[in-house]
């Protein structure tokens, strides 16, 4: 009987699992990657049959580390010392508890079906490697709304700050820059680096960036003047029957200057993170992870999940000419566990301060490699964003501590949603996040309110996380902007040995799970570098 294309691919899946369908259907050339695919490991099957590979940490980077190896073929025992995988991506629901060091426990309790990504929320159309396992583990994607004109933009101090629509403040202060230019361009004595000809295209252009209007229509050489005539900037009136409506007066450019909006929030979505199209996985975060979590193993009956000793807190590391032996307290017993490689995915704040036998340069880039703190508020609330101010997904911005709100991209029109009503970095987070829970809700809804009116009344059942104050993570991510990074980071991603370090901390996407993923590409490449010197990446 001749085997149908499914039969044989059903047979492969039973004897080497999902990755061994994938090989096989890329080989054939039944399923050849789309350009914007991440290229495929893919690693001979059996080439690390016989090794063992510990791997530390069970975030997104450790379990990309084991799919790939196991793969090919390695024994892969991975060490976490919570009693979940995932890391940083947290995705909390009624009934999960967590706690930081030195603060109150919390619990979530949030009405069944709401979530708050506590860590990461979002992901871009470019990082094409969380997007190609995606579609490989079936983890599906909705759009993550990162602006919408509707939100709200606020600066100023707490008293006499404004609260606008982003439309109003982006589209008028595009309007005066056109206008300006269009002056600009018509003063004879400005040199302009640009030819006649460019020069009227450069005009006409202007009119479209900044909506301008012609101040007198009779002469083609009066500059143009931004009036905000096609309303982008929002109505005073909006049309209706028989009425045209009433654009806004445009906010005047020197009141757009002085209260600083266009730092930092108004263009972020230019961004090449936050870039349309973003997306999420539907139904939380958590979903990405856990597509690694139920692959099939290669070799043995179970799931990737099974590798995880949870419980497991990796305390030395003695790396040795052929092999790696790693201590570890297994639910408060001592343990040791000798591998013939190491993989850690420990966060930096904590890797620096264990007992390793790693030279003194490669512990001392460990230690200055920058961290950053983060922190998140998260409310569930009836949606008032979308009865009261037409808000549908996107973030509302604020010169206060909170600095942003977040609305959810999902579920419009239903009862109730999660907003992440605060999410901030650095400076401004090590202050907020020292403050006890309690304190940080009331801050948090306080400056909502000057966001929102009535917001205090509506949000409820508030989590505040720390990231730095979390014992297993004491930090958000690397800091890629600052000085420190870039020559540690050069240090830190040198193979030690059999000692390979991964983690987002390591890559130039820093804070970001493709880094994450990236990072654990290269684990496994130095790995099978050293078992197959001759073949290997
Ligand atoms: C607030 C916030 C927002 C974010 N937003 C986004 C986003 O929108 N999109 C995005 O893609 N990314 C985002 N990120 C980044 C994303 O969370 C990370 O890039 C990714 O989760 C890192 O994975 P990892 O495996 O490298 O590290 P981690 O997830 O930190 O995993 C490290 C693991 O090591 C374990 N560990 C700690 N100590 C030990 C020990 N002694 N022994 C063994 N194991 C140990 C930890 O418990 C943890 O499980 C965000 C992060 C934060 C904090």
């Amino acid at each position: 009987m001749p085997m149908t294309r499914r039969g044989m691919l059903r047979g492969m899946a039973r004897l080497g699992g999902a990755g061994a369908v994938y090989e096989t259907l890329a080989a054939w050339d039944f399923l050849k990657p789309p350009p914007a695919m991440a290229a495929s490991l893919a690693l001979p099957r059996e080439s690390g049959q016989g090794k063992t590979v510990a791997i530390l940490g069970a975030g997104v980077s450790g379990l990309c580390t084991a799919y790939e190896l196991d793969r090919a073929g390695y024994t892969c025992i991975i060490l976490e010392p919570t009693r979940r995988a995932g890391g940083r991506s947290l995705t909390l629901r009624r009934g999960d508890r967590f706690q930081e060091m030195g603060h109150d426990a919390q619990e979530c309790t949030f009405d069944d079906g709401q979530y708050l990504n506590a860590g990461p929320g979002r992901i871009p159309h470019h990082h094409v490697h969380v997007i190609d396992y995606c579609r490989r583990f079936n983890v599906a994607l909705e759009p993550y709304i990162f602006a919408s004109r509707a939100n709200l933009i606020r600066s100023g101090t707490p008293e006499a700050g404004k609260t606008r629509p982003v439309r109003e403040a982006y589209h008028s202060l595009q309007g005066h820059v056109a206008e300006l230019l269009d002056k600009c361009s018509r003063r004879p004595e400005l040199e302009l680096p640009i030819g006649k000809d460019d020069l009227e295209k450069l005009q006409e252009m202007l009119v479209q960036f900044g909506d301008l209007s012609p101040a007198d229509r009779s002469s083609k050489n009066t500059a143009y003047s931004y009036k905000n005539q096609h309303a982008r900037a929002g109505y005073e009136r909006p049309p209706g029957v028989a009425d045209p409506g009433k654009p806004l007066s445009p906010l005047k450019l020197e009141e757009i200057l002085r209260s600083n909006v266009w730092d930092d929030w108004l263009f972020r979505d230019g961004e090449v993170y936050w870039q349309t199209s973003l997306m999420q996985p539907t139904g939380g975060m958590d979903m990405f992870f856990k597509g690694f979590l139920r692959q099939p193993l290669s070799r043995q009956l179970g799931t990737l999940e099974g590798l995880i000793r949870y419980g497991a807190k990796a305390t030395e590391i003695d790396v040795q000419g052929d092999r790696v032996r790693i201590n570890y307290v297994d639910s408060g017993t001592p343990r040791t566990l000798d591998a013939d490689y190491c993989v850690s995915t420990i966060p930096m704040s904590i890797f620096r301060n264990m007992k390793t036998n790693l030279p003194a340069p490669f512990m001392e880039a460990a230690k200055k490699l920058p961290i950053m703190a983060a922190g998140k508020v998260g409310w569930q609330a009836p949606r008032f964003w979308e009865i009261d101010a037409n808000i549908y997904g996107g973030i509302s911005w604020t010169s206060e501590t909170i600095d942003q709100i977040w609305y959810p991209s999902s579920g419009y029109l239903s009862a109730t949603g999660v907003l992440t009503g605060a999410y901030m970095r650095g400076d401004a987070a090590v202050e907020f996040n020292k403050r006890p829970v309690a304190d940080r809700l009331r801050i948090a809804r306080q400056q909502g309110e000057r966001l929102h009116p009535g917001y205090t009344q509506h949000v409820q059942h508030g989590l505040a996380i720390g990231w730095n104050n979390m014992e297993f993570q004491q930090g958000g991510w690397a800091d890629e902007d600052a000085g420190d990074f870039g020559p540690n980071v050069q240090v830190l991603a040198q193979p030690q040995g059999r000692f390979i370090v991964a983690g987002d901390h390591i890559t130039f996407w820093s804070g970001w799970q493709e880094g994450a993923l990236l990072a654990a590409w290269h684990a496994v490449a130095a790995i099978d570098k050293q078992v197959r010197p001759a073949g290997g990446g």
